[in-house]
């Protein structure tokens, strides 16, 4: 048998689709975010990277840094096991109190990724509940959406924010069924926020549980980085909230903040939380400090949001197709696989500017976008920078230019769905 061959031609057909995905070869510089050295065939260059889920450049924040490096030294890189086998390392307690606090829940639970929390919290809630019905946002991440499998519970999959087909889909099921409702606070490759209330309140009506994944709004909106259920005040509308330590905290692992009962359920029974080596210390030190950082400075959630909305001024001002995002995201749309591809070259190699392509399956057919995320790292030089390499890239891609009074009306939502 030609095994081989079968996934030559597996990648075969993706180069065809122009979406196999290349991987830059970048090296991130403490202090230096968001400049990094790009190791080419040819030789190391410095580029811009404008692609980070760093968005707050806490990778880089010195007291981060340093708690990392002073965990190492007291207590060595690796769990030594998971919770089960060996004990939790004290820093991890430590980091679960902090989260519960944050999101003013009475316990929470730590994973290694933001990814395995959603599919093993999710996974396991809603095989626990009997006859569970799951009702899903169509745009939910890749990671819901393998919890909600691995949970092997009926699913329905409600049109993206639409309250009205929410609705509906609770209502047939009746308010006797016990009832998910798994969604997503800022939806990462529009940009755009559900409508947090409203989904409680529908929750309320028809007897069902919530569980929100906040991972593109922890550290980033609410008086003290809770997420946008912070923002709205509705946290304790929410079962469960979950999130990552990996995005704004920028560090490593994910987490979900809920009842005692809902967090002490899936320590018990989720294979993807039992089985698998914890944290080690030094993450959870960091990614507390972090956490820590953020509850009581407002300084760099400002700062993000100004570059946010000076970075959207600047493309609307030179006509890019700008996606109307109301968020800190800013996806500019291209709407082709292979001149997304290109464009993403042409910053790198021509522009020092690094921006990954966004493809199908990412997103749908015909909205490949460049997405771009400003942190309060970036200056004003580089705005500038990043605006005039856009506009010779559009110019030589044939790109199509939108003019200003159409500028956030254009293609964008509608496209989408
Ligand atoms: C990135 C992401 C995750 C996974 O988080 P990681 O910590 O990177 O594994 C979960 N949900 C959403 C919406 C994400 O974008």
């Amino acid at each position: 048998m030609p095994y081989n061959k079968i996934f030559d031609q597996a990648i075969e057909s993706l180069k065809q689709e122009r979406r196999y995905r290349i991987f830059a070869d970048l090296e991130r510089q403490a202090g230096q975010f968001p400049r990094a050295i790009h190791h080419r065939p040819d030789g190391n260059r410095e580029v811009i990277v404008w692609c980070s889920n760093d968005y707050l450049g806490m990778g880089q924040n010195p007291d981060v840094i340093r708690t990392m490096q002073d965990t190492v030294g007291r207590m060595g890189t690796g769990a030594g096991g998971t919770r089960n086998i060996s004990g939790t390392n004290h820093p991890i307690v430590e980091l679960e109190a902090e989260l519960a606090d944050l999101h003013r829940k009475p316990a929470a639970l730590v994973f290694t990724s933001g990814f395995v929390s959603n599919e093993a919290a999710i996974g396991t809630i809603a095989k626990l509940i009997p006859d569970c019905l799951i009702l899903s946002d169509e745009l939910n991440h890749a990671s819901m959406i393998a919890g909600i499998r691995h949970s092997g519970a009926e699913k329905r999959i409600f049109r993206h924010n639409d309250l009205e087909h929410l609705e509906d889909l609770l209502r047939q099921a009746g308010r006797e069924r016990p009832k998910l409702i798994v969604f997503e606070s800022v939806y990462s490759m529009d940009g755009d926020i559900a409508p947090l209330a409203e989904i409680c309140d529908l929750a309320d009506r028809y007897d069902a549980m919530t569980y929100l994944d906040e991972v593109h709004a922890v550290g980033m909106y609410g008086p003290r980085g809770a997420g946008i259920a912070e923002r709205d005040g509705v946290m304790d509308r929410l079962d469960v909230i979950e999130g990552t330590l990996a995005k704004a905290f920028g560090t490593l692992g994910g987490y979900i903040t809920a009842s005692r009962s809902i967090c002490d359920a899936v320590r018990s029974y989720a294979p993807g939380f039992i089985f698998t080596t914890a944290l080690p210390p030094a993450i959870a030190a960091a990614a507390r400090t972090s956490v820590r950082h953020l509850k009581t400075s407002g300084a760099e959630r400002a700062a993000h949001q100004a570059n946010a909305a000076r970075a959207k001024a600047a493309f609307r001002e030179a006509g890019l197709p700008l996606m109307p995002s109301v968020t800190h995201i800013v996806p500019v749309l291209v709407g082709d696989p292979g001149r997304c591809r290109a464009a993403s070259e042409l910053l790198l190699n021509e522009h020092g500017i690094y921006i990954q392509p966004i493809n199908y399956p990412t997103v749908p057919r015909g909205t490949e976008r460049l997405r771009i995320t400003p942190t309060p790292c970036h200056t004003d030089a580089m705005i500038d920078a990043l605006t005039a390499a856009l506009v010779s890239v559009w110019r030589e891609l044939d790109l199509p230019f939108v003019s200003q009074a159409e500028g956030a009306a254009s293609a964008p939502l509608e496209a989408v769905s």
